[in-house]
């Protein structure tokens, strides 16, 4: 099997491999994905798809296989380099928002801005252009605990494409809201993914969520496959 990426690909993987113990929770899995592509990770519970994105991220070195981002081999980096990538490059949504309970939801927008330095008026600024596209600027004096949980998880992107990554990581993150928030998440967040010409890894077990998608990969004890979309 080659392991060069394949043309034109953002961030590709190939051959991952990673054992918990006696699991193999990746056994020779496989990925790619282009500048502004939304792909659909699928596949049964316990199938490996945390551990791909994970992989994927630079959040969980693989045991083998190769990691390649924008011609980088990410799998080769040190820690501080992959967190440098992380903070720069990726942004990341997961089921629960994991926003800051004490911070109101426009500050829990502009914290990745604040901590790279931008001052506070023009972090709240973006922060709020943010929440415009995701339609939930009208909460921005909110804290989390005081809107739905529709609303925290469009907060939750707006606060993960505040600082324009390339690839937007999403784990389940409509996995805790009823199907009509669900999808009003999934087309929000797709529509301001696609404008910022971000690519997406989105994480889910449920075909209406993946249909989002512009493809999808199904994994299966570890191995991960391109399926043809029947239209
Ligand atoms: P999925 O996201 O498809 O549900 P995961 O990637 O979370 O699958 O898990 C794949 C397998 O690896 C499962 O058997 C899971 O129990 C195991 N696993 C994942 N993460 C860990 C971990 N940190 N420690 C031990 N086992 C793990």
């Amino acid at each position: 099997m080659s392991t060069m990426p394949p043309a034109g690909s953002l961030l590709s993987a190939t051959g991952l491999h990673k054992t918990y113990g006696s699991t193999a929770a990746l056994d020779g899995a496989d990925f790619s994905i282009h500048p502004g592509e939304v792909v659909a990770v699928m596949g049964p519970s316990g199938s490996g798809k945390s551990t791909l994105l994970h992989c994927l991220a630079g959040i969980v070195p693989p045991d083998s296989g190769t990691i390649t981002y924008a011609g980088r081999e990410l799998s080769a980096m040190n820690d501080a380099e992959r967190s440098a990538l992380r903070r720069g490059e990726f942004g990341f949504v997961f089921q629960f928002g994991q926003l800051v309970p004490e911070l109101t939801c426009v500050e829990n927008v502009a914290l990745p801005l604040r901590l790279t330095g931008v001052k506070r008026r023009q972090a709240e600024r973006t922060a709020l252009e943010w929440m415009a596209r995701l339609e939930v600027a009208e909460i921005g004096r909110k804290r989390p605990g005081e809107v739905s949980g529709g609303q925290g998880q469009r907060v939750a992107v707006a606060r993960a494409l505040v600082t324009g990554p390339r690839v937007l990581f999403a784990d389940e993150p409509t996995g805790a809201l009823d199907s009509l928030n669900g999808e009003l998440v999934m087309q929000l967040l797709t529509e301001a993914t696609r404008s910022a010409n971000a690519a997406v890894v989105l994480v889910t077990h449920e075909t209406r969520v993946a249909a989002y998608s512009d493809r999808e990969i199904v994994v299966r004890d570890g191995r991960s496959r391109d399926m043809e979309r029947a239209v």
